[in-house]
């Protein structure tokens, strides 16, 4: 049985991308590391849209959250913090820990975050050193208007500093051109690759918050790494392994370009969505422009819990999706389609859903409902 990966991270890794990592592995003091690992920071800034330097920190997309917050702020800042589920209020919680002066603007899990509520805050606050949020939120599949976000920050003296971690390369992300000082992403998402490798593009404004900062920090020095990156290195080990399968995969991303990239995303969540409905299930987020390309949120009706549908979907045809996390734990499943996901792969994880459907007893549906749906809705976009 195969084991087909529709989560939003850790994401299928396609075959030349799983092949140069079973290469002797080389040393990161070397010209052959040097070079691949410029070319690998060039692609990055491709694929973030920045002219600006992308940094490489050897950790989960956790650790350049908290990289963003010790590198950019010091104690005391004052800062926005915006979250509309988990991975917002790992935010608000990083930036708490370090004392960073937080005022929270919070949504309930499923809404998008508003321009207007932003405007109002900073209307009566003075001093906010910075704005930090989330495009996509992978706990609910809604994705935030960073474009607008980053029109009210974009002639000011305060950071934007956004975790598009699941958000890149599924869903347009314009760094430069939408006034991203901090852009954040990892390797086990849209970039097809295994986990170990985290991201941040930093603007010049960043660079010189860089250079004020007094919060206390080691390995996780954006200065440090920045400092030898125009060498092609970097201040410790990196996993180098996850560097090469990342190269690899920018080539494919570049090759295909990343508009398209972007759109076929779309199509698939379009695919997704055509499924669900087909099945005569509800979508979590109701206003199609607020859904993101990464993944699709399903609700289990009345008597369905998710968490069934999760272990029965990977136990039976090893296809694993994702559960509801927090609040929503039983009472959502999603569905990824992010990075290395096929649009025939759509096709394959709802013959295996609705064969999982009816064997938890949820009967609203005829076999083969929603792959007649996906099927039309693929031929109308060839
Ligand atoms: C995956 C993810 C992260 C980072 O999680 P790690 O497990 O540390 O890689 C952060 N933010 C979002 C929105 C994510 O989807």
């Amino acid at each position: 049985m195969r084991n087909l990966l529709m989560t939003p991270g850790p994401t299928p890794v396609p075959e030349d991308s799983r092949f140069i990592m079973a290469k002797d592995i080389i040393h990161h003091r070397t010209e052959e590391f040097m070079t691949l690992f410029k070319e690998m920071s060039e692609s990055l800034k491709y694929v973030f849209q920045t002219e600006n330097p992308v940094i490489t920190l050897t950790s989960s997309g956790t650790g350049a959250m908290e990289a963003s917050i010790v590198n950019l702020f010091s104690e005391n800042d004052k800062v926005v913090v915006i979250s509309v589920g988990n991975f917002g209020d790992r935010l608000i919680q990083l930036a708490k820990l370090y004392k960073l002066n937080v005022i929270e603007i919070s949504y309930k899990w499923g809404e998008t975050a508003k321009v207007e509520d932003l405007k109002a805050i900073l209307a009566k606050e003075e001093g906010v050193k910075g704005v930090i949020m989330t495009q996509h939120e992978t706990s609910t599949g809604v994705v935030n208007d960073i474009e607008a976000f980053g029109k009210v920050i974009k002639d000011t003296d305060m950071l934007f500093v956004v975790d598009a971690i699941s958000g890149l390369t599924a869903n347009e992300f314009k760094t430069d051109e939408w006034g991203v000082d901090c852009a954040l992403s990892g390797s086990q998402k849209g970039f097809m690759a295994p986990p170990g490798l985290a991201f941040a593009a930093l603007s010049s404004k960043a660079q010189a918050a860089m250079e004020k900062s007094t919060l206390p920090k080691f390995y996780f020095s954006f200065k440090k790494a920045l400092k030898v990156l125009v060498d092609g290195q970097t201040p410790w080990t990196p996993a180098i392994g996850v560097v090469m399968a990342v190269n690899e995969s920018c080539k494919m991303i570049k090759k295909e370009g990343i508009e398209n990239v972007v759109a076929r995303h779309k199509a698939m969540q379009e695919a997704t969505v055509a499924g669900v409905e087909a099945l005569g299930l509800e979508l979590l987020i109701k206003v199609p422009k607020d859904r993101g390309a990464t993944l699709t949120t399903v609700l289990c009706p009345e008597g369905l819990n998710g968490q069934k549908v999760n272990k029965l979907m990977s136990k039976k045809y090893g296809i694993t999706i994702a559960g509801g996390q927090g609040e929503l734990q039983g009472k959502i499943f999603r569905i990824g389609h992010l990075g290395g996901v096929d649009t025939l792969d759509i096709v394959t994880t709802f013959s295996a859903l609705e064969m999982v459907l009816k064997e938890l007893g949820y009967n609203n549906f005829e076999p083969g409902d929603s792959l007649k749906a996906i099927q039309k809705y693929l031929m109308s976009k060839i």
